[in-house]
C-alpha cells in the first residue's frame, strides 16, 4: 500500500491509499474525484510518498578513540 497526497485543481489537499504506482495510474485513468468539492482534476501535491510505516532512524553513535575516551560510560572502554 501506498499513501498519495493529492490535490485538486482548487487546491485541496487529501491523501489516498493505493495498491501501488499503477493502481493510483489505473485509478487517476478511471477518475480521481476530491472528497471536498468534486473536481476530478486532481493530481499529486509535491511530495515524497510515504510507503507503509517510516523506518526509524538509529541514533548515531558517539565517536570515541578506540584507545580510550576517559568517559567511564564509553561503551569503547568496555571493551579493553
Ligand atoms: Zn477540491
Amino acid at each position: 500500500m501506498i499513501v498519495y497526497a493529492l490535490r485538486c485543481s482548487c487546491g485541496h489537499e487529501f491523501d489516498q491509499w493505493f495498491e501501488n504506482m499503477a493502481d493510483y495510474d489505473a485509478k487517476k485513468a478511471s477518475g480521481l474525484a476530491c472528497p471536498s468539492c468534486g473536481g476530478a482534476e486532481v493530481s499529486k501535491a509535491i511530495m515524497a510518498p510515504r510507503v507503509g510505516k517510516a523506518p526509524s532512524v538509529p541514533a548515531p553513535m558517539p565517536a570515541c578513540n578506540p584507545a580510550g575516551c576517559g568517559n567511564a560510560m564509553c561503551p569503547m572502554s568496555q571493551m579493553a
